[in-house]
């Protein structure tokens, strides 16, 4: 089997990874950088069609998320013939970010933020939703070349990090011998608020392909996600006494929602006083319809749970209402996560930022260079500013700046219980900057030497 990872190595970015076994072409994800603009955002699919003989017969799609799913309008136009595969919930949620993605970049291209056209229409869209093909989970599917005899099988395992997500199994015969190779994607071991952990293929396997998220960050794993509920829970009641806004900047699938579930627990315990107004906005309230109604249907902890059933008010639009929505005691959801420029986190953020009643609370992964990142190290550093937006330059840093851990992505001694589970003869790391790929790798083979483990990097072919 040939690996050749077509982004998503160096740092997150767009998740695609080509495979070929025989002459059966796949790929693992189309995702596109949701930093990136343009064609600077997609994968490398230049790569596929410069190789004689290489082909794309299949895309399985592990989940919604934008670094995922973001390119995929894009990778059908390329190979119009393309099976497209994902969860039945995956689907409902590409339904709406896709189109939320165009509208992204109609309203960049407008507002000058980016000089790009959109890199697809409505109209692709309309055309594309009626394509994908829906498994259930732990479903046999085939994903065999057209132009070969060989059989390749595909199983959707359910992967704990949002609503939908899938890590995906492939088995095969190869040299006369059975293969089993398994993706992980985006995987979280444990349970979080509205959604339990993930399930997994019984080992041994031949070959995993693994996310190295949170590989460099050493505290995610002494933290508990109980001890982070309760730290969540008194520094909300602290700010909630003393009159104070709090912003939780979040991405608006999966984190927003986990979010939300956590909040409306402390109201309903007294512990935040239930008249506390929480806004939320935008693309998280249409996911949040798609969490509620497909929840007898998806993995829940409590299928009875709604994300509509806690109490929240919409952010208002205008400048002057939104403005009025910032006083305390209020707590404000909003995305992005990373809190980049231009969004209504980082607004949000440029106006508490100042004052030391406020409170700006991490819940997700915050990037190298993402505004969120440069919050938590000013914070950590203790220095008196912080840089939110290029073009408003340094503010005074004044406000209550926490993180908690609640990703959705297991953090690094899960990810290694999960070789010990998996048992694979290799293992290939992706998605992760390159110090996290590089713990991984070390700790990898100082606790399984057998192990071949690999860091490849983007257009890189790889026979495992
Ligand atoms: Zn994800
Ligand atoms: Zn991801």
């Amino acid at each position: 089997m040939l690996f050749v990872t077509l982004g998503d190595t160096e740092a997150i970015g767009a998740s695609c990874h080509f495979l070929k076994i025989g002459e059966t072409g796949l790929v693992l994800d189309a995702g596109a950088d949701p930093e990136a603009e343009g064609l600077a955002s997609l994968p490398r699919f230049d790569i596929i069609h410069n190789n004689a003989g290489w082909y794309i017969d299949h895309a399985v799609v592990t989940h919604a998320h934008h670094d995922h799913i973001g390119s995929l309008p894009v990778l059908i136009e390329h190979f119009p013939h393309v099976m497209v595969h994902m969860t039945r919930a995956t689907r409902d949620l590409a339904d709406f970010v896709l189109p939320a993605s165009l509208r992204l970049q109609r309203r960049r291209q407008r507002e000058g933020t980016s000089s790009h056209p959109p890199l697809f229409d409505e109209e692709q869209l309309e055309i594309i939703s009626y394509l994908y093909l829906t498994h259930e989970f732990e479903d046999t599917f085939d994903v065999s070349g057209i132009r070969t005899d060989q059989t390749v099988t595909a199983q959707f395992y359910y992967s704990g990090h949002i609503l939908g997500s899938a890590g995906v199994l492939l088995t095969f015969e190869e040299k006369g011998q059975t293969r089993r190779v398994f993706y992980s994607s985006d995987t979280n071991l444990r349970a979080q608020s509205i959604i339990p952990g993930g399930q997994y293929p019984e080992g041994p396997i031949d070959v995993l392909m693994m996310e190295s998220t949170l590989g460099a960050d050493p505290e995610a794993e002494l933290t508990t996600r109980r001890t982070e509920e309760i730290k969540f829970r008194e520094a909300l009641k602290r700010v909630i006494a003393r009159r104070g806004v709090v912003l939780v900047p979040v991405f608006a699938l999966g984190r927003a929602q986990e979010v939300l579930a956590l909040i409306d627990r402390f109201k309903q315990r007294g512990d935040i006083p239930a008249e506390v107004p929480v806004y939320t906005a935008g693309g998280m309230r249409a996911i949040a319809d798609i969490y509620d109604t497909t929840r007898y249907i998806t993995p829940r902890l409590n299928p009875d749970f709604q994300v509509f059933g806690v109490a929240q008010r919409r952010m208002p639009r205008s400048y002057t209402a939104k403005r009025n929505a910032l006083t305390g005691p209020s707590i404000h959801v909003a995305s992005s996560g990373m809190m980049f420029e231009n969004t209504l986190s980082n607004w949000v953020a440029q106006q508490l930022v100042e004052d030391e009643e406020n409170a700006i609370f991490l819940v997700g992964y915050a990037k190298e260079d993402s505004p969120a990142r440069r919050l938590i190290e000013a914070a950590g550093n203790g220095s008196d500013g912080v840089l939110l937006d290029r073009h408003v330059g340094m503010q005074p840093l004044h406000c209550e700046v926490e993180r908690f851990r609640f990703s959705g992505h297991s953090h690094r001694r899960d990810l290694i219980q999960l070789v010990e589970k998996l048992k694979p003869k290799k293992v290939v790391l992706v998605h992760g900057d390159t110090d996290a790929r590089q713990w991984m790798a070390d700790n990898i083979q100082f606790f399984y030497p057998h192990i071949e483990v690999y860091l490849p990097g983007v257009g890189e072919p790889l026979e495992v």
